[in-house]
């Protein structure tokens, strides 16, 4: 609801501005982009028009506000004024309204529960309601003193039905060392399951068990040093973080709990976790896109799985700004140069750099060694979607190629029974390909893997395929390697392009448990 520029967007001379369906931006007014909005907000125009007065705001005094010219919305309890946003956001006057005079959260959380809305709406907050929408009972303090076995994990009656079997945590400790272990009872976890930081003076660790969270999250009660180990045992389900102490004396407790402290919750309630990264290079890959490598803190642990996003989230003009990228591998850059970097301490992005775009510029501009922060990973892709897969169909339009990188990679190395690998790679002109060579210099070498490109706007010098997505173009790249073959199409790039991909793949009869598409 409340959106930024973008999820997904159309380039300015881009075919996606004349394609229909979806959830499509609305071209914006001259003198309503983001920024501008960030302009007014910072401009000391009363913009609630309760010159900087919060009230509580009863449910009927919201739903008397319902009209373009006087709308509040409800998010999470607070109250905001959208009105003056109406002209600026991007989705829309239309899904602006969707949530006039109510309460919104729903309606946002299913659109873009990352946006950060407190932000970009401060200037529009009206107040608190005075009757709490819908509070999750999470952060009830722990009164058992924490040493030893502790009780089960608070998850809610329906949770208590439809979810995992609840998890569990202990610690013990030696002179130097603290170990925490989590039961997950799981026998899928690994080390991308679970993601940990220890900053100011907060340790939190979250496991995540099919659609749910296990968090641990405590104040601990003496200092620990920076860095810790993670260890899995894959077969049990057993999560053991080690921690370093500062001081060889004996805790008497782990320490006190923090919000949502070991309680078990659907990944969509648990709201993003941000650490901030340092950035160490960036290079130029095409004309316009850039491979950035960002620095972990010795502090987290985590690891994005493969077709994974992560949101990125920096401070422009004052406000916070957040945007989704797919961390990619560098295996395709490691026969070109010095593997150096090689510990899970580094994510890449390839992006690119739009220069009427409001985020990727403020990202080019930044300089080594400067801090950007960087989410949890989210995306419905599952490792299990390879299983037993014999052929891998790869569909990518622009920047829509990062997720296949780590596909590609992972695929290739960790799919026995799998003949075939093949990539159709959709750009405007041959300077837009991303790693063209090294994709050629793959496909040489790995006589599973195959690349085509279709190009929108060649040269008269392109021999190569042209055009867009297109029935003809896939009938033909889309030869199963036998004719039962068990396949799996991935498709990712913009909405329209997406969209249009999906409807064509259901023409050729491939099942919908065939396709995967990356959206927001
Ligand atoms: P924006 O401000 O969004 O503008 C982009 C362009 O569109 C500009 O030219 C701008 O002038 C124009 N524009 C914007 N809004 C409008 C409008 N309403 N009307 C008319 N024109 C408009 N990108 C990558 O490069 N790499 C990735 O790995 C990557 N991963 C992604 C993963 C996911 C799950 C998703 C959903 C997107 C991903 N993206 C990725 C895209 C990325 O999130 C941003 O959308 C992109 O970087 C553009 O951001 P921006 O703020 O710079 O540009
Ligand atoms: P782009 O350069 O604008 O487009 C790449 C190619 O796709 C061009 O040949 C383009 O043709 C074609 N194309 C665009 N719209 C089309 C349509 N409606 N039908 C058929 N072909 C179409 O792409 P980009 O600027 O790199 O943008 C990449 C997009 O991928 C962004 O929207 C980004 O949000 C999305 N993305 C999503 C994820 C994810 O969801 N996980 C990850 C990464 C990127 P023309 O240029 O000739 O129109």
């Amino acid at each position: 609801m409340l959106n930024v520029p973008s999820q997904s967007f159309p380039a300015p001379s881009s075919q996606q501005r004349v394609a229909s369906g979806g959830r499509s931006k609305v071209p914006l007014k001259q003198g309503r982009s983001l920024m501008d909005w960030i302009r007014l907000t910072k401009s000391g125009k009363d913009l609630t028009g309760l010159r900087g007065r919060l009230i509580e705001v009863t449910e009927e005094e919201l739903k008397k506000h319902n009209k373009k010219d006087d709308c509040w919305i409800c998010i999470r309890g607070f109250v905001y004024n959208v009105s003056p946003y109406m002209e600026y956001h991007p989705g829309g006057e239309d899904e602006l309204m969707r949530a006039a005079g109510s309460d919104g959260t729903d309606l946002f959380d299913q659109v873009h529960r990352w946006v950060n809305y407190e932000s970009m709406l401060k200037e529009c907050l009206v107040g608190r309601m005075a009757i709490k929408p819908a509070v999750p009972k999470d952060c009830r303090e722990e009164k058992k003193v924490l040493n030893g076995m502790l009780p089960k994990s608070q998850v809610s009656d329906t949770l208590a039905k439809e979810g995992p079997s609840s998890p569990s945590y202990d610690w013990f400790q030696t002179d130097s060392l603290v170990t925490i272990v989590i039961y997950t009872k799981q026998k899928d976890i690994n080390l991308d399951s679970v993601i940990v930081d220890h900053q100011d003076d907060s340790f939190r660790a979250e496991t995540i068990i099919k659609d749910y969270s296990y968090i641990i999250h405590m104040g601990l009660s003496r200092e620990i040093q920076e860095d810790f180990s993670v260890r899995v045992v894959e077969n049990v389900g057993k999560i053991e973080i080690v921690l370093k102490k500062k001081e060889n004396t004996s805790w008497k407790r782990l320490g006190h709990p923090l919000e949502n402290h070991n309680l078990l919750i659907p990944k969509k309630d648990t709201g993003l976790y941000y650490r901030k990264c340092q950035l160490i290079s960036k290079e130029g890959v095409t004309h316009d896109t850039k491979l950035f490598c960002l620095m972990l803190p010795a502090s987290t642990h985590l690891q994005v799985p493969v077709g994974q996003h992560v949101y990125l989230k920096l401070t422009i003009t004052g406000t916070e700004i957040v945007k989704p990228y797919t961390p990619v591998s560098d295996f395709l850059l490691s026969e070109f140069k010095e593997p150096v970097l090689l510990n899970n301490k580094y994510i890449y992005f390839l992006i690119k750099i739009y220069p009427a775009g409001l985020f990727t510029p403020e990202l080019d501009h930044l300089h080594i060694g400067d801090f950007v922060s960087v989410s949890n990973p989210e995306g419905n892709f599952k490792i299990s979607q390879f299983r037993e897969l014999e052929d891998l169909f790869l569909l990518a339009a622009g920047t829509g190629f990062t997720p296949m990188v780590k596909i590609l990679n992972y695929a290739l190395t960790n799919i026995p029974g799998l003949r075939k690998v093949k990539l159709m790679f959709f750009n405007k002109t041959e300077d837009d390909i991303i790693w063209r060579s090294q994709l050629e210099k793959l496909a040489f070498k790995d006589k599973r893997f195959d690349v085509e490109f279709v190009l929108s706007a060649p040269t008269s010098e392109w021999n190569g395929k042209r055009g867009y997505i297109s029935p003809a173009l896939l009938s033909q790249f889309l030869k199963r390697s036998l004719d039962n073959s068990r396949v799996l199409i991935c498709i990712c790039g913009p909405t329209p392009f997406t969209e249009q991909g999906i409807r064509l793949l259901h023409d050729l009869n491939f099942s919908k448990d065939e396709i995967h598409s990356f959206t927001a």
